[in-house]
């Protein structure tokens, strides 16, 4: 008996064994649909599609995790991933297109998302998709019918959220932070608030109360949760634009603090100013639309 055919029974019949390993994998492996499992970690999350042609994964998180990201694949059905699918270029989300790369993996991005790598890694590197694609591109793969859509300057340039059809499953990457805050616009990136409103809308008219809603960080929620995430993008984007009337300038507006009433918490690394600072570039930009 295999040692996959083995856990997978174990997880089956639900008798507890581990396997002796010193090594603690950081990462958690849930099943969410038929066809598709997420991995949890450091960094976004993975959706995981598995069936009769094999296995493809949407991001790779960080370079020092694809050890352990390959064996919990394996866990799954098969280690070699026939396709990475990165949802943007940041390094949390394709820190493992290399390694997988070097596997035979197949990485798919939108045009900018290769742009971006190139201009970051070089010409030649193994972190480069080797499919890219502009508007739209579909994945006929484990009986699934996965729709990959762009959308211009949402989180950044070369946000590509994935529709899995028939598995009723969306991984919106990090146009959608499940953290009950703010989420981070990359403006430097060519990112956009009113564009991640408008993707979030867009997105929500695809979903079911039955959809499986991947953020790309936090836990995996539904339909109701990204209709609250909304309203709170909305919100925010409402008390920004009043506190901005009279031409303000950014220092202005960050003295007012005008987030402060939705009363969100915020991490160390995106400050309640540096987010206000954020939205306040992209509102001002010329690309708001
Ligand atoms: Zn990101």
């Amino acid at each position: 008996m295999k040692l996959t055919t083995l856990l997978s029974a174990g997880l089956l019949f639900g008798s507890s064994f581990s396997i002796a390993d010193e090594h603690k994998s950081p990462l958690t492996v849930t099943p969410v649909a038929k066809q598709l499992h997420v991995i949890y970690g450091q960094g976004g999350n993975i959706a995981v599609s598995h069936g009769k042609d094999g296995l493809y994964i949407i991001d790779d998180q960080f370079a020092r995790l694809s050890n352990d990201i390959k064996k919990a694949l394996g866990n799954i059905q098969t280690n070699r991933a026939e396709f990475v699918v990165s949802t943007h270029h940041h390094g949390d989300h394709t820190g493992g297109n290399e390694n997988f790369a070097s596997d035979g993996s197949h990485v798919i991005a939108h045009h900018n998302v290769h742009k971006r790598l190139e201009e970051k890694h070089g010409k030649n590197s193994k972190f480069l998709p080797v499919l890219s694609f502009g508007h739209d591109m579909t994945l006929h793969f484990n009986n699934e019918k996965a729709n990959l859509k762009h959308y211009p300057h949402a989180h950044t340039d070369g946000d590509s959220v994935v529709f899995f059809t028939k598995a009723n499953a969306i991984h919106l990457g990090d146009i959608y932070f499940n953290l009950g805050g703010l989420p981070f616009v990359d403006v430097d990136s060519g990112g956009s608030l009113s564009g991640v409103i408008d993707a979030v809308t867009d997105v929500l008219t695809h979903a079911d109360d039955k959809s499986i809603i991947i953020p790309g960080h936090g836990q995996v929620t539904d339909k109701q949760s990204l209709k609250k995430y909304l309203v709170l993008l909305k919100r925010a984007r409402s008390l920004m634009i009043e506190a901005m009337s009279d031409n303000k300038t950014m220092a202005e507006v960050v003295a007012i603090a005008p987030l402060s009433p939705l009363s969100l918490k915020y991490s160390n690394w995106l400050s309640q100013e540096r987010t206000t600072e954020l939205f306040y570039r992209s509102l001002k930009a010329k690309h708001h639309h």
